[in-house]
């Protein structure tokens, strides 16, 4: 079968033997996959990420010098399956999986190690654990977009967010913009998302997002006024005082009140939450420093190298930081049934389409952000360059 190699950061495709599937798992006929912003950083880059999985207990992430096969966004048609596998779908089954792979006793991120390749292929080996039907006729071209999407829905989870809270969305690249879709999706009113590029703003805005913000000429956060947010720590302290004084003219013992208003919520302060989907250095501090007291930030952006923030402006605001990480598998499983039941619609996001001869140029491609946001890979296509 054919595959794209990543070799000391070269794309080549490649003749290789086909994978064979092993108890529990099945070869799937690749239908698309997605270039992910973790691929073009993992060509240039996995030397540093994999000395941090290493130090987190996965010593199996790809190393530059090594051929490695990118691709976890994928979906496919059962092709076969392997010896002593139970239950397996039938041959021609779409579906999408998981990108996890067992080899033995130990699991593999697939697509980013060579123990396990990714859907750059024609074929691939997944898990039939992790594998699901794509429901309802789901295109191939949308089916495909359930991992990036489930990024996006797991953020939203973890961010604990009401539909009257604001969200502020700094960066929409794929996962800026899937966080948009799923945020919407949710229910939120507010959605405000800031980028420098008006591409990537004019498809904020076809993913729902309410208020655009070229970060260039405005503020975000600034745009968030109104909410009842707190700007300065002034402000709470003001906020403070002025209720105690109100409580004790009225006579009322003000600790009994403010109790009973804590027991329903109503004594905890508004806050916005601010999702991190740009990635880079000095972004989390920036946010800190622009964001309202009290913001929820949760961070979906993967800044690869050591990044520095001031923990005092973090303090004097009460910022919440949290950090997300995959999704899971039911989360995987609702946004597939999202995406298949038309409540999410990907269609903005998928900006073009290539062959496997292609996707060294698509890489360059997606270097532009007004150029495209995320580009599908279908191996039974020769295009050599991303097509809409
Ligand atoms: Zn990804």
């Amino acid at each position: 079968m054919k595959a794209v190699t990543c070799t000391n950061a070269k794309l080549d495709v490649v003749d290789q033997p086909t994978p064979t599937p092993a108890k529990g798992q099945l070869l799937l006929d690749v239908l698309r996959c997605g270039i992910c912003g973790s691929d073009l950083h993992a060509r240039n880059h996995c030397d540093e990420v994999a000395e941090v999985m290493a130090e987190t207990g996965y010593p199996d992430f790809m190393r530059s010098p090594q051929s490695v096969v990118f691709g976890h966004e994928f979906c496919g048609e059962v092709l076969d399956h392997g010896p002593g596998t139970r239950k397996a779908p039938k041959a021609g089954t779409p579906v999408v999986a998981l990108p996890l792979l067992r080899r033995g006793k130990d699991v593999h991120a697939l697509g980013l190690s060579t123990k396990a390749p990714g859907a750059y292929a024609e074929q691939l080996v997944v898990e039939q654990s992790l594998t699901l039907p794509i429901p309802n006729g789901l295109p191939a071209d949308k089916a495909a977009l359930t991992e990036p999407m489930a990024v996006g829905w797991h953020a939203v989870q973890r961010a604990d967010i009401g539909k009257k809270d604001v969200a502020i969305v700094i960066g929409c690249g794929p996962i800026g913009l899937a966080v948009i879709l799923m945020l919407k999706a949710h229910g939120v009113g507010t959605v405000i998302a800031s980028d420098y590029s008006p591409g990537r703003r004019a498809l904020a805005t076809q993913c729902g997002a309410d208020v655009v913000v070229d970060p260039a000429q405005d503020s975000p956060y600034g745009k968030a006024k109104g909410h009842g947010h707190l700007e300065t720590p002034l402000d709470a302290f003001d906020l403070a005082i002025g209720t105690l004084e109100k409580l004790q003219r009225a006579r009322l013992p003000w600790w009994h009140v403010w109790r009973a208003a804590d027991k329903l919520g109503a004594a905890s302060p508004k806050r916005p939450v601010v999702f991190e989907c740009v990635g880079v250095p000095g972004i989390i501090e920036d946010i800190i420093t622009g964001a309202p007291l009290f913001s929820r930030v949760v961070v979906v952006g993967v800044c690869m190298g050591a990044d520095k923030l001031r923990p005092s402006m973090a303090i004097n605001k009460e910022i919440d930081l949290r950090f997300v990480l995959g999704y899971t598998p039911l989360e995987f499983r609702d946004t597939l049934h999202m995406l298949a039941e038309g409540k999410v619609d990907v269609t903005p996001l998928v900006t073009g389409t290539v062959g496997l001869p292609g996707v060294a140029a698509a890489f360059d491609a997606l270097g532009d952000p007004e150029a495209h946001a995320k580009i599908l890979i279908d191996p039974k296509s020769d295009a050599a360059s991303p097509t809409p």
